[in-house]
């Protein structure tokens, strides 16, 4: 068992235990990546990925130098992650 600094809790290990899901962290996320989720809310769809979608303002944002690159493709694994495992604990669950 690992103590996380502050109130953050602690990681235990378990047999059998392969993998800590990325669920409901959308929050920590946000905070983390303000300047990605700042230029989210001028993408054409609300459900962009920033991946492949037209008009989406937080690519442009990187095309034009305002989002790190490196910064970005961290985002959207994380971010990625997390929808998988959402969908794997639950498969009705789309995000
Ligand atoms: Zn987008």
């Amino acid at each position: 068992m690992v103590a996380l600094p502050g109130d953050a809790g602690v990681i235990a290990d378990a047999p059998g235990l392969r993998s800590l899901p990325l669920v409901g962290h959308e929050r920590g996320l946000a905070r983390a990546f303000p300047e990605i989720v700042e230029a989210s809310r001028a993408c054409r769809f609300g459900d962009c990925t920033h991946t492949h979608e037209p008009g989406c303002a937080v690519r442009e944002a990187e095309d034009a130098g305002q989002i790190d690159s490196l910064r970005l493709e961290t985002f959207q694994n994380l971010a990625s992650s997390m929808r998988v495992s959402a969908q794997m604990l639950d498969p009705d669950v789309h995000l």
